[in-house]
């Protein structure tokens, strides 16, 4: 029976939580379809485990575990595919039944063992979390080899009892031992210095990987992540662009790019390629319409400054004067035109394989038309439209309200209004609406049509390449009672992609599946 993944003394595990930790922040939620696409990429990518999901959570979030366990959990050369689970068997029950399908499929069960947790969380004394924990390693060892268990906020646990904890789920058979930052407290100095102890005084710890998962509030989860790797942890909890609760986890790229960059100073390798990181940070920027600041470590637009025209001079004489990392290291594309207006549907569908989307049928047949559509309208189409273009076909939600027609008036002395009409199963419906701009007056008119009243949280919009031609993106959140939604759209026409990003928030909150989760959040 393969049991995941096997710890090597000069190699660390990518654990990537994009779509557990990273999805659960809010404005990032993602549907079965966007899980599933990011997924491919992240196995593209080469991590080692993917954390998918917290299947009791929701039947949705079950869903998409089932689905990436069933389709990328199968690919050659699959990573594992992992499932949260708190403690309680019933729980694991369920994770099983969702990660199950995959080829290397893990279990991460989790409890806390901080006694401020203990006191007004979970109410319970020390000795039966201990017991709970143990019970749990021992059922999800029933079903799997590959066991994780976390003790949540481990940084504020009782130092002994914590180790007692993790010497138990050892000998219970956990294969694994996640020391989380939960709370993103920790410095790096006392972090390193933690894990080192934790080997010391757990006795049977060479018997599991020790794997850290930290939590940026402090800024420091790269920092404690890698200090973490100097002293023995061969496993880190990471996700792209550092995405998830809060101030959010350590980020992938920055780890991975630290190793291999400083290779000669921590003599340690991951089995990630590289070349495919900017695509990864792309894709989920394009899926959660939540750009990367621009000087964000590795993904940002200004993290290879030369390329802005900054120190242009002393990098053309000698690369070696500001460059510690080459843009193709990260698959960074050099935005070149690529395709115009006569380009055919082949040159299309190699360009798309190059950049690593492998399109055919009547997937293939759509993103073509929007290409035509795009082409008659800009001259050049770069390969950051086209990756526009493709993803927002793969990851479209269902369209339950579809934009039919729009029409708008504005400028100054006028007040602002437009006109909208709407398909809803095959039913036009139509209204209008005024504003002090024209995004208002498109909204007010959408309101008008849905009933759904909104109340606009963030709006933004940018430019996908240069050129006063560029594509649009529109990226909103939007608060539906209660319920943060967020939504994008792209057009030539900046006035239709805040319309059509509109009606994608509305669209992901009335999908049928859409469902409440409950409260507990996880390490
Ligand atoms: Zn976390």
């Amino acid at each position: 029976m393969p049991h995941g993944v096997d710890a090597q003394p000069d190699r660390v595990i990518i654990f990537d939580t994009t779509l557990r930790d990273g999805e659960q922040a809010p404005g990032f939620s993602m549907n079965v379809i966007e899980k599933l696409e990011m997924a491919r990429q992240l196995a593209r990518l080469g991590v080692d485990v993917i954390e998918a999901g917290f299947p009791i959570s929701s039947e949705e979030d079950f869903e998409s575990v089932r689905e990436v366990a069933k389709t990328v959990g199968q690919l050659e050369d699959a990573p594992s595919i992992c499932g949260l689970s708190r403690v309680g068997l019933g729980d694991i029950d369920r994770c099983w039944e969702a990660v199950k399908h995959a080829s290397r499929p893990r279990i991460h069960t989790f409890v806390a063992t901080s006694d401020i947790h203990l006191k007004y969380k979970l109410r319970k004394s020390r000795a039966e979390v201990l017991k709970a924990a143990v019970d749990a390693v021992r059922h999800a060892r029933g079903y799997c080899d590959d066991v994780e268990f976390s003790p949540e906020d481990a940084s504020r646990s009782d130092f002994d009892y914590m180790c007692d904890v993790l010497e138990a789920v050892i000998d219970a058979g956990a294969r694994t031992i996640n020391i989380p930052d939960t709370v993103g407290y920790a410095m790096p100095h006392e972090w390193g210095e933690r894990i080192a102890r934790i080997r010391e005084r757990v006795k049977n710890s060479h018997r599991a990987v020790i794997s850290v998962h930290c939590h940026n509030d402090l800024g420091q989860a790269v920092a404690n992540s890698l200090v973490a790797i100097q002293n023995g942890a061969r496993q880190v909890e990471c996700t792209i662009n550092g995405i998830g609760e809060r101030a959010g986890n350590a980020s992938l790229e920055e780890i991975v790019m630290a190793l291999r960059t400083r290779k000669d100073f921590f003599g340690i390798d991951t089995r990630v390629r590289t070349e495919e990181i900017y695509r990864a940070s792309k894709l989920l920027s394009h899926i959660t319409g939540v750009h990367v600041q621009p000087n964000k470590a590795i993904v940002g637009e200004n993290a290879f400054a030369h390329e802005a025209g900054i120190h242009q001079d002393g990098v053309l004489k000698e690369k070696l004067t500001y460059e510690i990392m080459r843009p193709e290291d990260i698959g960074r594309p050099s935005n070149k035109l690529v395709l115009g207006k006569h380009s055919g549907r082949h040159a299309f569908k190699i360009r798309l394989k190059d950049l690593g989307v492998d399109l055919d049928g009547p997937e293939l047949d759509k993103a073509f038309k929007r290409f035509k559509d795009l082409a008659d309208k800009k001259k050049e189409v770069y390969d950051e439209d086209l990756l526009a273009i493709v993803s927002d076909e793969l990851t479209q939600v269902p369209e339950t309200f579809a934009l039919d027609y729009l029409h708008f008036v504005s400028g100054t002395g006028l007040i602002p209004s437009a006109t909208v009409r709407l398909r809803r199963e095959g039913h036009a419906f139509q209204d209008s609406g005024t504003g002090d701009g024209p995004v208002e007056a498109v909204y007010n008119a959408i309101e008008a049509i849905t009933g759904i009243k909104g109340r606009l949280l963030d709006y933004n919009l940018r430019a996908v390449t240069q050129g006063r031609d560029a594509i649009g993106e529109v990226a909103v959140k939007v608060d539906f009672d209660g319920s943060v939604v967020s939504g994008k759209g792209s057009s030539t026409d900046v006035i239709e992609a805040s319309a059509r990003a509109y009606l994608n928030a509305i669209n992901r909150l009335v999908r049928p599946s859409a469902g409440a989760r409950v409260a507990e959040a996880g390490p």
